[in-house]
């Protein structure tokens, strides 16, 4: 969210500082692991669509801005049984907004895509331009490109704190401080640190990916095999073809439920870890489930409705906050960070930002 509120910003002709107290990418936070799911089917909330179609067309633009593919289109597969959150609410969105889709059985789905072998009485969206993006790739472009106009960029500097002065707001960092008209705060899972209005709002926690070895790696492949959401009885599942990393890549929603600090979460990963995700695939992607390449720990900052917070600080008007993204902000960063740049600069977005408000939260 950072580094695209950086980049709209400073295309505007701002003065932009982006600061960031880790490396530029890292796998500190939540954005690492080389994929991400986008799709336009949103389970979640059908008044997410208007904002994903613009998130696709800037990042769109700018694959084009730096030369680099960022996204791939696989189609997305959303299934659950019929009446569940996952399938209802991803067909609800399709028919909303005129989505072009189709409905697919379990048999359906596994002749069409033969790594998938879900339970019979599933039912699946299929969504054709759902895909994925390459956070890293995507971090770094907005980076590379805000550079390129001027932005100033500071890694490996992290901020203390901010007040309100005359003039606007002072940052203190552990390098200098530094003052500007507005201040735009996306620390994700470290968000309470610098709002502390958000703890009860912003709640950090620990998620594992892993990727397995297909056993017919062709099925894997991305031409070959969609993006998935899948809720089976085991919980909410995630999971993308073989991309980057030698291995069908799969995560489960919440993984063990566990609420950590990000600054002393438990970052290696063990069996228990991975038997989580290596149970799911033997039972739904058994031609998937081979030797674990990798597993990796993520934090999700969760909200209590799952929605994003994307607001006016509450106490000061100064202060914009864009964060935190309840485990599926990725794919909308490119459209976060144009938001980000229409609020620090106006006050006002076009986008509707009703559900990411503040208010709807009181
Ligand atoms: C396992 C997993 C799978 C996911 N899958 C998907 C998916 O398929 N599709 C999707 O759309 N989304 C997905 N998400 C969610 C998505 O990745 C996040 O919503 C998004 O990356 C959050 O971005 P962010 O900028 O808010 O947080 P971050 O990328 O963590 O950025 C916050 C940054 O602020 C920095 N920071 C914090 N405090 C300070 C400070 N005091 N001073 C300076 N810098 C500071 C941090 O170092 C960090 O770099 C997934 C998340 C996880 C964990």
């Amino acid at each position: 969210m950072g580094s695209a509120a950086v980049y709209h910003l400073v295309r505007r002709g701002l003065r932009v500082l982006g600061l960031e107290r880790f490396n530029i990418p890292h796998h500190f936070g939540s954005s690492h692991g080389v994929t991400r799911i986008i799709r336009l089917s949103y389970f979640e909330h059908p008044s997410y669509v208007p904002l994903l179609r613009r998130a696709y067309e800037l990042w769109r633009e700018l694959e084009q801005q730096s030369a680099e593919r960022l996204l791939h289109i696989t189609g997305s597969i959303d299934a659950g049984v019929p009446g569940s959150a996952v399938f209802e609410g991803s067909r609800a969105s399709c028919e909303q907004h005129g989505l072009p889709h189709e409905i697919l059985t379990s048999a359906e789905v596994t002749r069409r895509f033969p790594g998938y072998r879900l339970p019979a009485q599933m039912m699946a969206v299929l969504q054709p331009q759902g895909g994925f993006v390459l956070p890293e790739l995507c971090i770094s472009a907005h980076v590379r490109l805000a550079q390129a106009l001027g932005a100033e960029i500071h890694a490996r500097e992290q901020v203390a704190g901010w007040e309100p002065v005359a003039e606007g707001i002072r940052v203190r960092t552990s390098r200098a401080i530094y003052e500007a008209a507005q201040l735009v705060i996306s620390a994700g899972a470290w968000v309470a640190e610098l709002a502390p209005e958000l703890k009860s709002l912003a709640v950090p926690e620990r998620q594992v990916f892993g990727w397995l070895q297909p056993k017919r790696p062709e099925w894997f492949a991305p031409d070959r095999f969609p993006v998935f959401n899948i809720a089976v009885e085991e919980g909410h599942y995630y999971g993308l073809p073989v991309f980057g990393v030698p291995g069908f890549k799969v995560g489960r929603f919440h993984h063990l439920e566990e609420a950590i600090n990000p600054n002393t979460m438990r970052r290696e990963c063990d069996s228990r870890d991975e038997e989580v995700l290596w149970t799911f695939a033997e039972r739904y992607f058994p031609n998937g489930a081979g030797s674990t390449m990798a597993l990796h720990t993520c934090i999700f900052t969760n909200t209590p409705d799952g929605h994003f917070i994307i607001d006016r600080h509450p106490q000061c008007d100064r202060v914009w906050i864009a964060s935190p993204c309840s485990g599926h902000g990725f794919k909308m960063a490119s459209v976060i960070g144009e938001i980000m740049a229409d609020l620090a600069e106006r006050g006002e977005t076009r986008h509707e930002i009703s559900l990411h408000r503040l208010a709807a939260r009181r």
